[in-house]
């Protein structure tokens, strides 16, 4: 990710490529989640038309490209410090990576005058290599690992690969964990089976509900739903309202969650 000399997202970046894309086709949405690495690399900021190489300012420019991210929707998030296999590691480092690179996301907003920032970003975890800590008690540190805001652990990424692909689950679905997230790196051989195997996902329908009320409690929502399900107008399934979640199947309707 990059900025270009107006201080917007450089097209050649791969955060600008996927911006453009919802610029084009807005119904795709654009927020993004990165997992970044603030203690084995430097930030390439200076373009030569190739590639990105360091340049004097280059943490001005990295503190900058992160506040331009925040502000659109691109959350960084912690992958550890120097991106270490967590079952190599001793105990005593597990939270100490995590914790340093917390801290360096903060001093850079620190940098670019935006502290306040840091109150935006969930506490969520890319494991390096997918390699999670070898021991429980590794693991527990892991997972009772709290921010610098005190914020706890509430999600953490595992990896793949094509060769062992495995997709997320959805919010509302019982094989929702968020302590074991799937997460595909974005290679070609990985695009080219997402490209493949997405026919066999299904697609999302719209379904317009009559509400009578402009601040609908869970229950005017339920009914609304049941009505149009019973007139045939929608179909039963999953509702995603503006309101939060709710199921609607096998003739059980319930509220599941907020966002
Ligand atoms: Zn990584």
């Amino acid at each position: 990710m990059a900025l270009d000399e107006q201080g917007d997202v450089s097209r050649y970046s791969a955060v600008g490529a996927i911006y453009q894309f919802s610029q084009d086709h807005p119904d795709f949405g654009f927020e993004l989640g990165m997992f970044a690495n603030f203690g084995d690399k430097y930030y390439g900021n200076l373009f030569t038309g190739t590639w990105w190489y360091v340049a004097e300012g280059w943490e001005q420019a990295l503190a900058q490209t992160i506040v331009w991210g925040i502000e659109h929707h691109v959350y960084p998030y912690n992958h550890t410090y120097q991106h270490p296999h967590l079952n190599q590691l001793a105990d005593a480092q597990i939270q100490p990576q995590l914790a340093k690179n917390d801290a360096a996301l903060r001093d850079y907003l620190a940098m670019a005058g935006h502290p306040e920032y840091a109150a935006l970003i969930s506490n969520y975890v890319a494991l390096p290599y997918g390699i999670a800590p070898a021991t429980d008690k590794g693991w527990q540190l892991l997972t009772t690992y709290a921010d610098p805001e005190g914020k706890p652990v509430r999600a953490i990424f595992e990896a793949g690969y094509e060769y062992q692909p495995a997709y997320a689950s959805p919010s509302f679905s019982a094989n929702f964990d968020p302590l074991h997230l799937p997460r595909m790196a974005a290679l070609p051989s990985v695009i080219q089976l997402i490209t493949k195997t997405a026919p066999t996902f299904p697609l999302a329908q719209h379904c317009a509900l009559t509400i009578h009320s402009a601040n609908p409690d869970d229950d005017a929502i339920i009914s609304a739903i049941q009505a149009q399900i019973s007139s045939g107008s929608c179909q039963p399934g999953v509702y995603i309202l503006e309101q939060g979640i709710f199921i609607a199947r096998d003739s059980v309707f319930r509220f599941v969650s907020k966002y």
